[in-house]
């Protein structure tokens, strides 16, 4: 049972842990399923953003290419080699556009407004006028594609000052190559753009090192400070920029950064430079905080754009798989009950069906009768009684020696069994079953060939078999047979008498119509008994009758039947085709008698009348006949025979 029980807890826990691992697994697929799409969001906003500052960017640089004044004086620079004079034309372009500048800057957040030279020096820093003449070739992958490969580019990109992203074009007139011009969208510019079109996010730009620290001028390292991400990526120092300010003072979202650096995936998913999206469960809200991945000119990762902000669906999510991992175990709980009730229940009920089995089999056993459970021939059970009557210890040995109990059936008169019946073995219950119940009865012989008597009850037991119980019988049946026996029997001589002739005679006669013959009564008296009883004493007269019987018994035939039918007058019946079969029996006997001596008579002699039935004729009938030819007998001389 305990076995039982662990096994069924085994495995419940088993389908509760595949169970359990399938809805994690599910609701994490579904929550981040939806924090991805909102990483997607933000993904096609951003990307929007950057194709309208495209277009802001082809403009400008279309009416600085219309812009005479402005290309004059970059061909002038161009063919200067004067260094004071070069800072003149310098000073005069810077007076040129700056108004422009300011515009840019105002309506659509442009940082860096830069000219280069052919060689890819800067020329003018609008942003910055005091910084020029640095080459910007090692730096700027951008301005070195310009300048030398002459094709425009885009991309966010460091720098010497501030990283940006960046629309750098060269700058062509009449086939003459004068240098380039870079617009740089400030990430506050797109910021705000992003903010305008997606509120419930707070946007921070977090860089690589490489892109930032390490690349701008050793004195404008203090721009920049380490992001609360990690070590590897930088901020913009949140005293030179206002979202910074912003949310460095931001509680939610310095909250949000401390939940996502728990994250246990967050830095191996940080440093595989692909965007990615945090969902995070706190105090029952739900939040995201999206990583979008920022490529620079090169192809390189150049940083991400991080967007926190709430996302409620998640915990409805979070909250129906905790229901439904909740019914689960609930299920599995009853479950497990149900089966702990079940086996302990059935566990019981064996318990109970064994000791209702040996207290059956214990009463079985106690039972004085032979019951065995059987199909005819196999016997599934057999009782104590069985084996003690029989003398075996098991059945299988009974089975070595025979083939069926019913081959133990003695054939006896007036028993039921199978060697006269010539049917097949296993047909003996069908058989005896068509009996009526007072001549089930059968005849077995015990271990030490004593004969038993047995009377058969059938009872059916299931389809195929049938409990039988023999009860022992041989008691009751000889007590029966001795009474039986007694009140056919004349009592002095042993013969039959008239209760016998009256109860029999019919069944004397059926069984000589059978054999076809006719019944044959010989009847007969003793000569002058009187005169015996007389002379030595009616005891004598006594002895002489049984002698007499005696010595007739040991001449007549079993089949016929002496009767003592009065006094000292006996009837046979006998079986016979002719008169003369029975006169000639008669005549036997009257010799055996006549020869016979008897004590203390020297001689005693018998006077016979003897008929044959006639068909159609009542037996009595017969009976008178031969009475009368008895008489006839005694009549003619005594010791004769008359037919
Ligand atoms: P008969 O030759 O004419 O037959 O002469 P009987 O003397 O035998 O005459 P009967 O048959 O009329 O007489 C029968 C006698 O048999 C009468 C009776 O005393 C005697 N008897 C009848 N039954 C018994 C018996 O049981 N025991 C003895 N000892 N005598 C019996
Ligand atoms: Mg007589
Ligand atoms: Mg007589």
């Amino acid at each position: 049972m305990k076995l039982k029980i662990a096994l069924s807890v085994l495995i419940i826990s088993a389908f509760l842990v595949l169970f359990y691992q399938y809805i994690q697994t599910s609701r994490h697929s579904e929550i981040n399923d939806l924090a991805r799409q909102s990483l997607q969001v933000t993904n096609t906003v951003y990307k929007a953003i950057i194709d309208t500052y495209t277009v802001v960017a082809e403009r400008h640089f279309l009416s600085i290419m219309d812009n005479t004044e402005v290309l004059v004086l970059l061909k002038k620079f161009k063919d200067e080699t004067d260094k004071s004079k070069k800072g003149v034309l310098r000073g005069e372009l810077y007076r040129l556009l700056y108004k422009e500048y300011e515009q840019l800057k105002k309506s659509f957040n442009v940082r860096q407004f830069h000219f280069h030279t052919v060689k890819g020096e800067s020329l003018l820093r609008f942003h910055m006028p005091n910084e020029s003449g640095d080459s910007l070739m090692d730096v700027r992958y951008s301005i070195r594609q310009a300048n030398t490969r002459f094709i425009k580019i885009r991309g966010f990109e460091g720098g010497k000052i501030y990283p940006g992203y960046r629309y750098v074009f060269p700058i062509i007139k009449d086939q003459e190559h004068l240098g380039s011009v870079e617009f740089s969208i400030s990430f506050e510019g797109i910021e705000k753009k992003l903010k305008n079109i997606l509120p419930f996010y707070a946007y921070k730009l977090i860089l690589e090192k490489r892109i930032s620290y390490d690349a701008v001028f050793a004195h404008h390292r203090s721009f920049f400070q380490v992001s609360r991400f990690d070590q590897n990526h930088y901020i913009e120092n949140y005293e030179l920029s206002i979202i910074n300010k912003k949310i460095q003072d931001d509680i939610f979202v310095n909250k949000l950064i401390e939940l996502t650096k728990q994250n246990a995936d967050f830095h191996n998913l940080l440093h595989t430079h692909k965007s990615f999206s945090i969902p995070i469960i706190h105090k029952d809200k739900g939040y995201v905080v999206n990583f979008l991945s920022i490529y620079d000119t090169t192809d390189k990762i150049a940083g991400h754009l991080v967007s926190l902000g709430k996302l409620p669906e998640i915990v409805n999510i979070d909250r129906t798989h905790d229901t439904i991992i909740q019914s689960g175990f609930m299920i599995a709980l009853i479950l497990f009950l149900l089966i702990i009730s079940l086996i302990i229940q059935r566990e019981k009920s064996q318990e109970q069906q064994k000791e209702m089995v040996s207290k059956l089999q214990q009463l079985i056993n106690s039972q004085d009768s032979i019951i065995i459970l059987t199909n005819g021939i196999k016997i599934d059970f057999a009782n104590n009684k069985f084996f003690k009557f029989f003398g075996y210890k098991k059945l299988s040995s009974f089975f070595i020696d025979h083939n069926c109990i019913c081959e133990k059936f003695v054939q006896q008169d007036g028993f039921f069994s199978l060697l006269d019946k010539n049917i097949k073995n296993s047909h003996w219950i069908a058989r005896m079953k068509k009996l009526p119940g007072r001549q089930r009865i059968v005849s077995m012989r015990n271990k030490n060939s004593e004969l038993h008597a047995f009377t058969v009850s059938i009872n059916r037991y299931d389809k195929k078999s049938h409990v039988i119980n023999f009860t022992d019988i041989s008691d009751t049946m000889l007590e029966k047979l001795d009474l039986e026996d007694q009140i056919i029997h004349d009592e002095l001589t042993n013969a039959y008498n008239r209760v016998y002739y009256n109860t029999n005679i019919s069944r004397l006669i059926n069984i000589n119509k059978q054999k076809n013959e006719k019944t044959g009564i010989i009847f007969f008296d003793i000569d002058h008994f009187k005169k015996v009883n007389d002379t030595y004493g009616h005891d004598a007269g006594d002895t002489i009758l049984k002698n007499l019987v005696f010595l007739l018994m040991q001449h007549i035939r079993i089949s016929d039947k002496l009767i003592r039918w009065g006094g000292e007058e006996f009837v046979i019946i006998s079986s016979a085709n002719t008169l003369n079969d029975v006169f000639q029996q008669a005549e036997y006997l009257r010799k055996k008698i006549e020869q016979h001596s008897f004590v203390p008579v020297k001689q005693l002699t018998c006077s016979f009348g003897v008929a044959i039935s006639q068909e159609g004729l009542d037996i009595k009938e017969t009976i008178k006949a031969a009475d009368k030819k008895l008489y006839d007998a005694k009549a003619g001389g005594r010791n004769k025979v008359v037919s």
